[in-house]
């Protein structure tokens, strides 16, 4: 009888052993991209689940090319398509339009979907047809801050399920919950937006935030010798060229920092710096396309550059 209780005590041990220290990993397709999950803690594996049909479900809402989904029912003219939450959401997008001076919007699909950068044929538009587009707000394309939105709902739901140590990557937007287990920061590499996919310029230990890049790098096409790349600047319809190569945006509130990526890096490393100096719980990296790296004051002791070809300047 002894050895049976010792033998079930060791297979009690072992069967809840495995949710302590051991996170539990995954990768999944949703939103265009390759999505990475590390999670810590007993109900790793539910919440691993619960993170796949969140980011299906909300890819199924959200996404501007699949056919059904409400963004699109809604730009063939059918208004009644969106849900109560993707109207705030877009409610959101409305404010952070006014809030960056037109740089962001939620109402560019006109103009991104003439540039095609969803689709397998993007080229550059023709003049008239630009112009005409450029105007156009008739047309929703949420893919500026659908990433960090679906950020901001996978903290709520894991939250929920007591989930203290997660972390979760959807393309550029991280998702740092909470800390590591052992109370250390995350540590977030920060690309080098003019390297190859693995190639990183710096380093970034975080607590419990979201960690959002934007750059030309991430999707792009050539024609005619010219690179064009998918962050549009709405006064002029091209591609934003502000000087900027990538914008890194820290702040708690995912949907926010996802925007504010993407607003940023059209307005601009001065612009930029003006309005982190008028904004609370906002943090930047900023990469010039001449390797200057700016780090506002409240990352720096945060940031460890790495890249040899970089300057590093503190913004105080
Ligand atoms: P991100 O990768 O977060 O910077 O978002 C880029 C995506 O947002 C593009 O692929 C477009 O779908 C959309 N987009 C492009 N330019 C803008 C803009 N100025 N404001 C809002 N969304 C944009
Ligand atoms: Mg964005």
């Amino acid at each position: 009888m002894k050895r049976i209780g010792v033998l079930c005590l060791l297979l009690c041990l072992l069967l809840c052993g495995c949710g302590g220290d051991q996170p539990v990993k995954g990768t999944h397709f949703a939103m265009d991209t390759v999505l990475s999950f590390t999670v810590y803690g007993a109900k790793g594996k539910q919440a691993l689940a619960e993170a796949e049909t969140l980011m299906d479900e909300l890819d199924a809402a959200l996404s501007v090319t699949d056919e059904n989904s409400q963004i699109a029912r809604y730009n063939r003219g059918e208004p009644d398509a969106l849900s109560p939450e993707t109207e705030r959401l877009i409610r959101q997008g409305d404010a952070l339009e006014k809030e960056t001076e037109g740089a962001f919007s939620p109402r560019l699909g006109a103009l991104t979907g003439l540039w095609g950068f969803s689709s397998d044929t993007p080229h550059r538009p023709e003049r008239e047809a630009l112009e005409a587009a450029k105007g156009d707000r008739s047309r929703l394309d949420l893919g500026g801050i659908a990433k960090g939105y679906a950020a901001g709902r996978l903290r709520e739901a894991w939250e929920a399920l007591g989930i203290k140590s997660a972390l979760a990557a959807l393309g550029g937007n991280v998702l740092a919950l909470g800390e590591k287990p052992d109370g250390s920061p995350w540590r977030i590499g920060i690309r080098d937006p003019f390297g190859g996919q693995e190639d990183l310029l710096g380093a970034l230990e975080v607590r419990d935030t979201c960690v959002v890049t934007s750059g030309g790098y991430e999707r792009n096409f050539t024609e005619d010798g010219v690179t064009y790349h998918h962050i549009l600047d709405p006064e002029t319809g091209f591609p934003a060229d502000s000087g900027l190569a990538s914008v890194t945006v820290v702040c708690r509130d995912a949907a926010r920092a996802d925007a504010l990526s993407t607003a940023l890096f059209v307005l601009g490393r001065e612009k930029a710096l003006d309005f982190w100096r008028g904004s609370e719980g906002l943090e930047l990296i900023l990469v010039e396309q001449d390797g200057t790296v700016t780090v506002t004051d409240g990352l720096w002791d945060a940031f460890s550059g790495t890249g040899e070809d970089f300057t590093y300047v503190r913004e105080a």
